[in-house]
């Protein structure tokens, strides 16, 4: 009874990976096609279990443009490799079958631990994380934070109303992606979904994947609504 019961655990949670693939990578080809993850850049995972965490993220280096449902690892807060059943096999995307239980072919995204350290503080079904060249420019143009009022768009962050000001908040870049995740929840303002890295990009977040992919839209549109006007304050 128990193995039946585990049996079907495993089966509804590999049903479960397959259509939160197929989610990432329709997300991966629209941010690709927009421009906003070119060559391997970005990542995206979504949360597969709260307690322990698991999250399902794309693997390192892969064309964003091309995913495929072997591009995705699932890993636990550690940011390593997580069993589909604690008892079970691995249940990875990795290159071929007989592959499935050799797990040195594939290794998740290095940011892997910045998505944690965001799921594990805001509660997140999902975290988005993307090089665009206008949060990267304007990151790079801006001191510790960028901060936008007055615009109807705001309300796509999930705000009532247009008259509200918000701070976005700027990180300095590094490699340490350990140090990274460390720090990055004192940065988080809770009213804003999103947190930029300096030169790097941006990583918004949600209460669902469709939420996350709309605040990633909205801080698009922002940066460039901020673009746009800095050029037209020097015309
Ligand atoms: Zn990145």
């Amino acid at each position: 009874m128990t193995s039946q019961i585990n049996t079907t655990r495993k089966i509804n949670k590999d049903v479960k990976l397959d259509q939160t693939k197929s989610e990432l990578i329709k997300v991966s080809t629209s941010f690709y096609q927009r421009g906003w993850m070119l060559g391997t850049s970005g990542n995206l995972s979504i949360l597969i279990e709260e307690n322990p965490l698991q999250f399902l993220i794309t693997v390192s280096g892969k064309d964003k443009g091309e995913l495929t449902e072997d591009d995705f690892i699932l890993v636990n807060e550690s940011g390593v490799i997580a069993r589909s059943n604690s008892d079970e096999a691995i249940s990875i995307g990795i290159a071929s079958p007989s592959a499935r239980n050799d797990t040195s072919s594939v290794k998740p995204s290095a940011e892997t631990l910045l998505h944690s350290a965001i799921y594990k503080h805001v509660g997140a079904k999902a975290v988005f994380h993307v090089h665009t060249t206008n949060s990267t420019l304007l990151s790079m143009k801006s001191g510790d934070k960028i901060i936008f009022s007055d615009l109807e768009m705001l309300k796509g962050l999930g705000l009532k109303t247009h008259d509200v000001k918000i701070t976005i908040p700027i990180i300095e870049n590094s490699q340490d992606m350990k140090y990274l995740a460390t720090i990055a929840p004192n940065y988080i303002n809770e009213d804003v979904p999103g947190l930029l890295l300096k030169g790097h990009g941006i990583y918004a977040w949600g209460k669902s994947p469709q939420e996350a992919k709309r605040h990633v839209e909205i801080f698009e549109f922002l940066f460039e609504y901020r673009m746009k006007e800095l050029a037209l304050e020097k015309m």
